[in-house]
């Protein structure tokens, strides 16, 4: 392959965003693919002076590159500035929120002896998420649940069109579309409409307090999960949980125009600085990223080292048992690049 640099526009975020953004960018550079990593600084303080959510020298930076590589960034809770997550995908259409989940070798979990290896993917930009809320009266809130046929049936197809890419053979939708009937009947509707067009895949459909119990007592039966966009939040950390947790799970917010790729846990104040987060699922979702770039021999390498450092056990981070900081366990990810 041409050794072309790609400009990737980097938001490290705060908290452990830039101990875990640093690790993945070494060990990223260290398969020996050039990237143009384009910083943009972004947490709470340059949120709150900017007066939005998404200042324009983020915006900027991700129409130019088309692709960014992000580490979490402190949400409010109850109050204040709204997500930055859910106004980027709002603002650059990233509607499809990706999330493969596997077990990693040698990582001990409650279902250590089970292959668990399945893909979510959680429409992104509606559903309860809409923002749209109101106070009818004093004491009465209404939340309101939007789903359009336009981006069901664009989720649907993303989930299939990627089941014929990589070989896998069966999607599940879930839903809860037995209560609501006319917002979850319309995405159910929209999926079968989609599962019909694809013949060779199996398609089936469960109700999603079902699907969460399934998921605990027979991880090993799923393959790819379809979802509207809250109950695809809830059941991809059930799942994430599954394989060790959030620290181990890459995703990523895919749209036509760009991607955004970013590990799926917070900014984990309680641990921020002491040089102990663990990198792997921005590692894991650099990885990803490296396929979507068209970097597919370093994506694998990048990968198949941090399953590497896993099996050895020697040089993990404390939230998978081990005692080593973020920057050893990088060094062994780095030394098992080969
Ligand atoms: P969290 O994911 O930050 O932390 C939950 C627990 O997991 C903590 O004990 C933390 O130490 C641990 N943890 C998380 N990631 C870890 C890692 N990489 N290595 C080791 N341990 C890790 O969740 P929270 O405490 O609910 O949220 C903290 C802040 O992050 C909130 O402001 C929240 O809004 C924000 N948040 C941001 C994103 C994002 O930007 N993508 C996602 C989730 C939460």
């Amino acid at each position: 392959m041409v050794n072309v640099s790609h400009p990737v526009t980097l938001i490290p975020g705060d908290g452990i965003g830039p101990e875990v953004a640093d690790a993945t960018v070494r060990a990223v550079n260290a398969t020996g693919v050039s990237i143009d990593w384009q910083r943009a600084d972004l947490n709470a303080s340059i949120i709150t002076k900017a007066g939005q959510v998404l200042p324009p020298h983020v915006i900027e930076s991700i129409e130019r590159t088309r692709v960014g590589l992000k580490g979490p960034v402190t949400t409010p809770i109850g109050g204040g500035f709204t997500s930055v997550n859910v106004a980027l995908r709002k603002q650059f259409d990233l509607y499809a929120n990706v999330r493969p989940v596997h077990s990693l070798p040698g990582l001990k979990t409650r279902f250590s002896d089970t292959v668990i290896d399945m893909v979510i993917f959680r429409e992104n930009t509606e559903d309860l998420y809409s923002g749209l809320e109101h106070e009818v009266v004093k004491d009465v809130v209404t939340s309101l649940k939007v789903i359009t046929r336009t981006a069901s049936i664009r989720i649907a197809e993303y989930a299939f069109n990627f089941a014929n890419k990589s070989g896998r053979k069966k999607v599940a939708a879930i839903h809860k579309a037995n209560i609501m009937k006319l917002a979850d009947g319309l995405f159910l509707r929209c999926c079968r409409e989609v599962a019909a067009r694809h013949p060779d895949i199996e398609y089936k459909e469960l109700i999603v307090d079902n699907a969460s119990m399934q998921l605990v007592i027979r991880p090993e039966t799923f393959d790819i999960l379809l979802l509207p966009n809250l109950y695809g939040d809830i059941v991809s950390d059930l799942a994430a949980g599954l394989v060790g947790g959030l620290g181990v799970v890459p995703g990523a917010n895919m749209g036509d125009q760009a991607a955004v790729f970013e590990a799926v846990h917070g900014s984990a104040p309680d641990i921020a600085g002491k040089g102990v987060a663990n990198p792997t699922a921005l590692m894991l979702s650099a990885a990803l990223m490296l396929i979507h770039l068209g970097e597919h021999d370093a994506a694998r390498r990048l990968r198949s080292a941090i399953e590497r450092t896993y099996s050895e056990r020697k040089r993990l981070p404390p939230d998978v048992g081990g005692i080593s900081t973020t920057h050893d366990f990088t060094d062994a990810v780095i030394a098992n690049l080969g």
